[in-house]
């Protein structure tokens, strides 16, 4: 099988390099990118962790589209060369790997970081939310994020303007703002009221349609949005 690895480091061009890699069963895109760098081609750069579908390091596009390789078998990809390259939007910093820290600069901004608030302790203890209270089921889904980014790569918008906090930090704003016991809403509320943040969402759903957590960052911008409005109407929670 032919594999089309994105290719680049400082000072040289982008480049799609050819590889040939004799495809098993059950072989992902991440075992065919390490068994070339073991044997083929020990240059090539590309970020994993944990091989098994929970850390979302190894977030890569193949064959157009943002996946984790670890969870992409070669069987389930189209006949033909597969072409892998780097998650758009984020900066380069050699061949497969790209610079995570413009989306955890995003969530500072957004001040998408837990605050305790005054019901954060329930005695010596810190406060905890029933598994199956209405609050806890409400962020459920989003607060499985586990930060890959390939939420960031597919969203057009982020891609449109630089200012847009883009799907991932909202997501975050979104469980923050419904955790009673952080003590941070108020300024979080102020902050999605800026002009480049749940406005700038025209809800294309690409976010949604390749979340690995099966995530809809769209539907936590939705939320947010409806909570914005209550609130602009004195009718809402701060
Ligand atoms: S919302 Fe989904 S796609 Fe986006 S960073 Fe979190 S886990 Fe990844």
């Amino acid at each position: 099988m032919v594999l089309r690895v994105f290719r680049w480091s400082p000072g040289s061009r982008e480049r799609l390099q050819k590889y040939w890699v004799k495809a098993r069963h059950g072989m992902t895109v991440l075992d065919a990118l390490v068994e070339l760098q073991r044997n083929s081609d020990a240059t090539l750069a590309f970020r994993y962790a944990c091989r098994v579908g929970m850390c979302g390091s190894c977030a890569m596009v193949v064959n157009g589209r943002e996946r984790w390789a670890c969870r992409t078998l070669l069987s389930n990809l189209a006949r033909g060369p597969v072409t892998v390259r780097p998650l758009y939007q984020f900066p380069l910093i050699r061949d497969l790997v790209v610079d995570m820290a413009p989306m955890k600069n995003k969530m500072l901004e957004m001040k998408a970081v837990f605050v305790p608030g005054r019901r954060a302790m329930a005695g010596d203890e810190f406060a905890q939310i029933g598994s199956r209270s209405r609050e806890r089921r409400a962020i459920d889904a989003a607060i499985e994020c586990i930060g890959c980014g390939m939420c960031v790569s597919a969203c057009t918008m982020v891609g449109h303007d630089p200012r847009f906090p883009g799907p991932a930090a909202l997501t975050r704003v979104f469980t923050l703002q419904r955790d009673s016991r952080d003590g941070a809403h108020a300024g979080r509320s102020l902050a999605v009221l800026a002009e480049d943040v749940l406005t700038r969402c025209h809800g294309q759903a690409n976010c949604t349609a390749v979340c690995p957590m099966e995530i809809s960052p769209t539907d936590s911008i939705l939320a947010l949005r409806r909570r914005a409005v209550l609130r602009l109407l004195g009718i809402g929670p701060r």
